[in-house]
This record gives structure tokens, C-alpha cells and sequence, in this order.
């Protein structure tokens, strides 16, 4: 599968301007408006995407409406869904090297990682829940003698799904792969600087045998493609991942259209608390390291607050600091890169002032600047924030990049209201040995998944999900069914 030649030879390959996917075809935008895509490796113009209208979203909504109700999908017996469900998983194993490839040049992850997290990680997840589905039943509720309750499980109607440009094919996945599976259409909305691989991946849904207007993707920007979508009056569920801001004005959207649900996925803060009893401190370190530097730092999940015990502070931060400098940044299609291109020059300039704004507050600061410029790239050292009070911005606003502040503590009580003082609730994670203390702590911490002696990881079996402002519902596992399937009572006198 990881075949450096091939990826060398991709590295500069020609992609051909992008377009939407509207009811089985590939189509421009209504006016014809592109936009040019950068490449996060060199600054340069990689491709264009179709600039979509709110005639592009009317017309993919209409589709997938259309497509909805005559039944070509929606009317399919559940094993019939699953056979073009893994058929198209089958596919994108298939194409693989390419579409991770494509991936890392739109948005700048290492390759190592965009290959296991973006088509490989999109294919599995496509496949579990292909798998599920013909296994869902409904049921028969204990009712009194003479009547009998069934509970019917239905899909819900048109799926219409935002997502970010950090891992666009994973969380693509997350999302599109249950909707599908449950016999709903979707219109899906890529983030400007992602759209690439989520077209492609599309594609080879119909390739698959997805009848026309059961997947629609269109591009372009947020405030027309993605606001025109979630005032639609064609979506019944809004699916989305991303910021916080952008998650609020969706739940505008939903109450001044047609009240449609909206399951958001948001950012976080999340806290990686080290005791000083941690089982091995050099592999808290690399994992922690790992765990807010790769894909430089542009994960939601990123382990961005380090609460280290006082008595082993010093120490750690020393370490982490020599680790930190052993981390080779730069080119993410080279297999040793350990963390690759921040996705945007926006993002790179917001991470720097963040920085900037912890320097003038008199944070000692290791790392901090932009690096590789020749490159025309958008690169960044790792960054470490240490003297941080949980109080500052940079231990309260996610920077979503390469920067890890460090707050000390003296106690299990105090680690636990640190962790929990942020408006977040994403991730955490507890090193210890202590096997009760390890229990207590995922109990008092509020986030969505707490981790046990390491940082990240989990598979496509368990719920990812936030509380407090980092979201509500959840992505992944079979919970994630729910939200794509509709209740619906049959109450029959007999
Ligand atoms: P963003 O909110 O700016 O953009 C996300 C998507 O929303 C993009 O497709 C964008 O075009 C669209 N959008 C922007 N404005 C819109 C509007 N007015 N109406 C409708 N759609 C609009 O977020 P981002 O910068 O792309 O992603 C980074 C954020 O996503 C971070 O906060 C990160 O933590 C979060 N994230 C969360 C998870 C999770 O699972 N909880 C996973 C990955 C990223």
C-alpha cells in the first residue's frame, strides 16, 4: 500500500479543476465561479473547485430530495444498500495511495497518517456500517393484552452534512456512511481547503452503484453553499463538524427555517493530565507530543492542555522539549515527517498571534515560529507554552495548531477543576498507575472520551462526541445510527 516511488511520482501530478456532483453528474456552478485551491506545501495554485450558488445547493437539495422519495435508495432492502455500500469501500481501498496523496497536497497532513486516517480509515468505517445495517431491527413494544405497538425505525429524509478540512475523508465517513446505510440522501458540503478527495471519494460512490441523487457534493464557501444548505427547507437533519461559530449559526439557521435537527461536532481544549505515578514517563511524553503536534496540531481531539504534577514538571518539560526538537517538520509526503503543513495561510497567521499574544504575556515560549518560508509553504515549529495559569487565553481558546501550554498542579481535586474549567469538552486523557484513581478521574472529567495511559486512538466501535460547547451527538459506533433513523409508532388494536 505505501509505495514512496508512486507518492513521489503523484507529488507533482496534474489534477484537473473540480466540480460539484449534482444528481449523478458532474456539473460547474450556475455562474461558473471557481475558486483556486492552494496547496499548504508550496502557497501554490494546485486546482480550482466549482464556487457553488445557491442555485447549486437548490439543485442538489431538489435531487436529493427527488431521490429520496421515488425510493431508488430509500426503498432498497438493507442487504441491497450494504452490497453498494461495500462495494464502494472496496473502491476506495482501491485508490488508496492516490486519493491520500491528493489529500495531503489539498490540506497538508503527513502521509503516513492521511493514508491510515483519511480513505483507509473512510473505507472501514464505510464498511462497518454496511455491515450493520441489515442488522438494526425494530421492535415490539410490552404492551397490554389486546393491542400491539411495533416500533418502526425509518430514515429520516435528506441528510444535509458540513464538515472541516482537517481529515475531510474520515469525518466525510463518519458522517456520510450511517446517513447512506440508514436509506437517506445527503448533500454534502466540503470545507473550502478540502474539497478534492471528498469529490473523488463521491464519485466512486456512484461508481459503486449510489443511484444518481442519493450523494450530492457541493463546493464553495461557507457563508453561500453552507448557510444556503442549512436554511434549506428540503434538509431534515444538519450534520456538521467544526467551529464553535460556525455551530451556533447553524442552530440560527435550523430556527428561522424549518426546525431541523442539527448535531454538531465542535472544538475543544482537551486536558492530557500526567501524574507523577504515570507507568512510563517516556512514553507520555512522545504520545503527548504526538498527540498535539501531528498534523500540526489540527485535530479536534488534540491533547492542547499538558497538566503535569508539580514534583515531575520540570523534568517532563524538559524532556518533552528534547523530544519536541527531534520531531522532523516539513514536507508531509515524506514518510519521516513527523508533522506536516498547517492547512491555510489564515491559519498559520492565527496560531502566531496566539503565540505572539502568550510571548507578551510573559510565557516562556520554545518553538513559536514559522518556519521553512522558502518553501512557499505554510509550516510551523512546535510550540510549547510553559508558566501557564489555567486562566489564559492560551490554556482556555483552542488554537487548533502545533501549540501545547503547560499548567502545573498539586493535586488529583485540582487536576480535576483545571481540566473541567473550560467552556470544552471534547477529549482528556489520565497517565497514572493507580488503577482507582485512573477510574475516578474518567468519571469527574466531562468530555466525550477520556483516555488511560496514552493520548488519542480509539476505533470506528465507540461513540466520539462532545459536551459542554464541544458539541452534541456523536459520530461513530452504532449510536451514531440514531441520528439518520426516525421513530415511528404502530399502535394496533387487535
Ligand atoms: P469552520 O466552522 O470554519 O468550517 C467548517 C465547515 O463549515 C466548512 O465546510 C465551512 O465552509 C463551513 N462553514 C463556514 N461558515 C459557515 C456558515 N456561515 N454556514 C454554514 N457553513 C459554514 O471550521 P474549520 O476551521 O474548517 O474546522 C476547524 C474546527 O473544527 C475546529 O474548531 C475543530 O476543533 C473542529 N473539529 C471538530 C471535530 C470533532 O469531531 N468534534 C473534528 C474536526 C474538527
Amino acid at each position: 500500500m505505501f509505495d514512496q516511488n508512486r507518492i513521489d511520482a503523484l507529488r507533482d501530478a496534474p489534477i484537473p479543476p473540480a466540480q460539484h456532483l449534482i444528481d449523478g453528474q458532474s456539473c460547474p456552478a450556475s455562474d461558473g465561479g471557481i475558486m483556486e485551491v492552494l496547496s499548504p506545501l508550496n502557497g501554490k495554485v494546485l486546482t480550482t473547485i466549482a464556487q457553488g450558488t445557491a442555485a447549486d445547493v437548490e439543485a442538489a437539495t431538489q435531487a436529493a430530495r427527488r431521490a429520496f422519495d421515488d425510493g431508488r435508495w430509500s426503498g432498497l432492502a438493507p442487504a441491497a444498500r450494504k452490497a453498494v455500500l461495500l462495494k464502494w469501500a472496496a473502491l476506495i481501498e482501491e485508490n488508496a495511495l492516490e486519493l491520500a496523496v491528493i489529500g495531503v497536497r489539498d490540506n497538508g497532513t503527513e502521509i503516513g497518517m492521511a493514508l491510515k486516517a483519511e480513505p483507509l480509515s473512510a473505507a472501514g468505517t464505510i464498511r462497518y456500517y454496511a455491515e450493520a445495517i441489515d442488522k438494526i431491527t425494530g421492535e415490539i413494544a410490552p404492551t397490554a393484552p389486546g393491542t400491539l405497538g411495533l416500533v418502526h425505525r425509518e430514515p429520516v429524509g435528506v441528510v444535509g452534512a458540513i464538515v472541516p478540512w482537517n481529515f475531510p475523508l474520515m469525518i466525510g465517513a463518519w458522517k456520510l456512511a450511517p446517513a447512506l446505510a440508514a436509506g437517506n440522501s445527503v448533500v454534502l458540503k466540503p470545507a473550502e481547503t478540502a474539497s478534492l478527495t471528498l469529490l473523488r471519494m463521491a464519485q466512486l460512490g456512484l461508481d459503486a452503484g449510489l443511484p444518481p441523487g442519493v450523494l450530492n457534493v457541493v463546493t464553495g464557501l461557507g457563508a453561500v453553499v453552507g448557510e444556503v444548505l442549512a436554511l434549506s427547507m428540503e434538509v431534515d437533519v444538519l450534520v456538521f463538524t467544526g467551529s464553535g461559530t460556525t455551530g451556533r449559526r447553524l442552530l440560527e439557521y435550523s430556527a428561522r427555517s424549518n426546525l431541523k435537527r442539527v448535531y454538531l461536532e465542535l472544538g475543544g481544549k482537551s486536558p492530557n493530565i500526567v501524574f507523577a505515578d504515570a507507568p512510563d514517563l517516556a512514553e507520555a511524553v512522545k504520545t503527548s507530543a504526538a498527540g498535539i503536534f501531528r498534523n500540526a496540531g489540527q485535530v479536534c481531539v488534540a491533547g492542547s492542555r499538558l497538566l503535569v504534577e508539580r514534583s515531575i514538571h520540570d523534568q517532563f518539560v524538559a524532556e518533552l522539549t528534547a523530544y519536541m526538537k527531534t520531531m522532523p517538520v516539513g514536507d508531509p509526503l515524506n514518510p519521516a515527517t513527523a508533522a506536516g503543513a498547517v492547512n491555510s495561510l489564515r491559519q498559520l497567521e492565527q496560531n502566531l498571534q496566539f503565540v505572539e499574544e502568550a510571548r507578551a504575556q510573559g510565557h516562556a515560549i520554545t518553538g513559536g515560529a514559522r518556519i521553512l518560508e522558502g518553501t512557499g509553504g505554510y509550516f510551523m515549529e512546535p510550540t510549547l507554552v510553559t508558566g501557564v495559569s489555567p486562566s489564559d487565553r492560551i490554556a482556555q481558546d483552542e488554537v487548533f495548531g502545533p501549540v501545547l501550554a503547560v499548567i502545573p498542579f498539586d493535586t488529583e481535586e485540582e487536576a480535576i477543576r483545571i481540566a473541567n474549567g473550560t467552556d470544552y469538552g471534547l477529549a482528556a486523557a489520565v497517565w497514572t498507575s493507580d488503577l482507582l484513581r485512573a477510574h475516578r478521574m474518567v468519571r469527574a472529567i466531562k468530555a466525550g472520551i477520556v483516555h488511560v495511559n496514552t493520548y488519542g486512538g480509539s476505533d470506528i466501535t465507540v461513540p466520539l462526541g462532545g459536551v459542554k460547547q464541544s458539541g452534541n451527538g456523536h459520530d461513530k459506533s452504532l449510536h451514531a445510527l440514531d441520528k439518520y433513523l426516525d421513530l415511528k409508532t404502530a399502535w394496533i388494536k387487535l
